[in-house]
């Protein structure tokens, strides 16, 4: 965190090592720049530039930092005050260190633009913000910044083994703001006499729902952080992008409201997708069709819709409901558990190369130059999410398309409903 212009992105994109421009796979989608795993002596940490929103203009900007301040106490286990040497301590940096301090997290002061021995010197200063030892950085080149993240990774809290385990399938409800979250999972809570209890989940401040639904038992990850106040309107999205990061983390299963008046925006396509990226089970909700005029091909309309946006996820189930009416939350919360074990199905390894045989006779892999790309078998060596390792000479060779048909013929014998299963090509010799 820090006032503006003193370097906290190019630090951000440093330390998470996202220098090269993140391009999305789908059009029109930019993935947030602000929120980032960055892997430092072997253990993975989320970073996130919380200057993401504070206006550069005066306009809101005293709103803004303390958004920031309140969000970094609130939500992180460590704090970095981000100044700079170029310009010296200023007013603004010195009010967020009284902020800051008067909170429970450690804090950390870095000065940056400290880009070589020659501005040494001007780090003295920041003493001032009585932080303790003032940290010189250079974001631009590099100077200092792995020694910076040796103080930051050795303040992680230690990990706590002590969480009580939680039922699964660890349930992650996401979306955007307003999408009915809330109504959602009170629509689960309301309707079911037996939560088993409220357990602190890892997050602070996080109490996530122990529930037994007619009689299936299921952990319901905590996103009323959501609700949370704000007053700057960019403030309440990266709150919800850091939730969602968080509870997609440590779930089994995401239910992605998303509202059916907008269809699928740019914002429920990346969401969707970092449940995709690791591997979670995905189930679609269209909330609010209750709201919706429809006809006959309404539903059909846009579900069309969803899955051109989001071909590669035709896999994923999409169920029209209504939390306020209470329309299909049953069978969403079905649909979840049936995904939860599909996620941890496998399939033994004299079976899929039956599998396979038949489909390489049925439509065998094309060759190249000559080459032949016959795959000489295939196993299974993991669940959640499902991978299957494909031996062959010449993977590199084999043709996407290829590699398509086999998915879809995997999923046409064995389902794997909600769940993105992982191909990899190995190579035999
Ligand atoms: P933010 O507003 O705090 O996120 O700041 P930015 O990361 O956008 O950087 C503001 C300006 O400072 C940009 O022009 C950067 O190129 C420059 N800058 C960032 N880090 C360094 C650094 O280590 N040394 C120097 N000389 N300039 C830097
Ligand atoms: P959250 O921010 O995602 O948690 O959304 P909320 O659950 O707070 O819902 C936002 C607004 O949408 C509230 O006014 C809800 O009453 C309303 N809402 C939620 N689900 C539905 C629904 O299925 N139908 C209708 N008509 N309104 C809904």
């Amino acid at each position: 965190m820090g006032r503006p212009n003193v370097g906290k992105s190019t630090l951000f994109n440093r330390i998470s090592g996202t220098r090269k421009a993140i391009t999305a796979p789908e059009p029109g989608v930019t993935r947030d720049r602000h929120v980032e795993y960055a892997e430092w002596n072997g253990r993975r940490a989320l970073v996130m530039d919380t200057g993401g929103w504070v206006p550069k203009s005066a306009d809101l900007f005293e709103t803004a930092i303390r958004e920031q301040v309140e969000f970094a106490l609130d939500e992180c286990d460590i704090a970095l005050l981000v100044t700079d040497a170029q310009t010296g301590t200023a007013d603004i940096d010195l009010e967020i260190a009284r902020m800051l301090q008067r909170g429970k997290v450690p804090v950390l002061l870095a000065v940056n633009k400290v880009d070589g021995p020659k501005q040494d010197p001007e780090v003295g200063e920041f003493y001032s913000a009585g932080l303790g030892d003032p940290i010189p950085v250079s974001a631009i080149s590099g100077r200092g910044v792995a020694e910076l993240m040796d103080l930051l990774w050795s303040r992680l809290p230690t990990l706590d083994t002590e969480t009580p385990s939680r039922p699964r399938p660890l349930v992650a409800v996401v979306g955007r703001p307003n999408v009915g979250k809330s109504s959602f999972v009170n629509a689960i809570l309301g309707e079911n006499r037996h939560i088993v209890t409220d357990v602190a989940g890892t997050t602070r401040d996080a109490i996530d729902s122990e529930v037994a639904y007619y009689g299936q038992r299921f952990t319901l990850i905590d996103t009323a952080g959501l609700r949370r106040r704000t007053r700057v309107e960019e403030a309440l999205e990266f709150y919800t992008t850091v939730r969602t990061r968080k509870a997609v983390d440590e779930c089994d299963v995401a239910v992605v409201l998303i509202d059916a008046r907008d269809g699928l925006v740019a914002q429920d396509v990346r969401i969707v997708q970092e449940a995709e990226d690791g591997g979670k089970g995905i189930v679609i909700a269209i909330n609010k069709w209750d709201l919706v005029e429809k006809d006959s091909h309404t539903a059909i309309r846009l579900e069309a819709e969803i899955d051109s946006k989001l071909p590669s996820l035709s896999y994923v189930p999409k169920i029209f409901i209504s939390s306020l009416e209470r329309q299909r939350v049953h069978k969403t919360v079905e649909q979840l558990l049936k995904i939860h074990e599909e996620r941890q199905k496998r399939i033994s390894t004299p079976e899929l190369n039956r599998l396979l045989e038949l489909v390489m006779e049925e439509n065998p892999p094309p060759s190249h130059k000559g080459r032949d790309l016959r795959i000489h078998y295939v196993t299974q060596p993991a669940s959640e999410p499902p991978l299957f390792v494909f031996w062959m000479r010449h993977a590199e060779f084999l043709a996407p398309h290829y590699k398509r048909y086999l998915e879809r013929r995997l999923r046409e014998q064995y389902g794997f409903t909600g769940v993105p299963i992982r191909l990899a090509f190995r190579q035999k010799t």
